[in-house]
């Protein structure tokens, strides 16, 4: 049995959702408030990923920041993925994307030379009143180097498991 231990980043401006997305992910809950994170927290997820693999994710959740912050490079060191994310009814959240990707790649990369994995994630899709274009989402996607991108809820548990199934997938198959 080999157990892989993955680091992994959750980015984006405060109020996307990334503390509700730990949340669920990892206990399978949704509280409507929560406290802001103050600093960096992590949560530790277990998967049996398949007969001979298991993966313990450690996931990073930043403090409640309004806007982009450069984040230290300590924050990043080690780190094998990252989830950036937005808030679908927020076009400020969503151009904020560009900065924390680039600073993700300023500022950390595999061991091997290779930009740390990361999927962009689009929160809050169960909402009606969207500023951002799937169209304008699958350019900057392209445009920025992320994996892939995926429409989430948090709330209604829509693509939450399947987003970070993608993620560690693309990680075990960099590494
Ligand atoms: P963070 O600042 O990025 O950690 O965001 P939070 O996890 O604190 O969430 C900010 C707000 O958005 C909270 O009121 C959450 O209940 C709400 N929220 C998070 N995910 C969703 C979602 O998928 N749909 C809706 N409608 N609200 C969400
Ligand atoms: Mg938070």
């Amino acid at each position: 049995m080999t157990e892989h231990l993955l680091k992994i980043l959750v980015v984006g401006d405060g109020n996307a959702g990334k503390t509700s997305f730990v949340h669920r992910y990892v206990s399978g809950q949704f509280n409507k408030t929560y406290k802001m994170t103050v600093g960096v927290d992590f949560s530790v997820k277990l998967l049996q990923w398949s007969d001979r693999e298991k993966v313990r994710l450690q996931l990073w959740d930043i403090a409640g920041q309004e806007r982009f912050i450069s984040m230290t490079r300590i924050y990043y060191k080690g780190a094998l993925g990252c989830v950036v994310m937005f808030d679908v009814t927020s076009s400020s959240s969503f151009l904020s994307c560009r900065h924390w990707k680039r600073d993700l790649d300023d500022k950390a990369m595999l061991p091997n030379g290779h930009p740390i994995p990361c999927i962009l994630l689009a929160n809050k899709c169960d909402l009606a009143q969207r500023e951002v274009t799937t169209d304008s989402i699958d350019k900057f996607s392209k445009a920025n180097g992320f994996l892939t991108w995926m429409e989430i809820s948090v709330k209604e548990n829509k693509n939450v498991g399947e987003a970070m199934r993608r993620l560690v997938q693309e990680i075990l198959s960099v590494q």
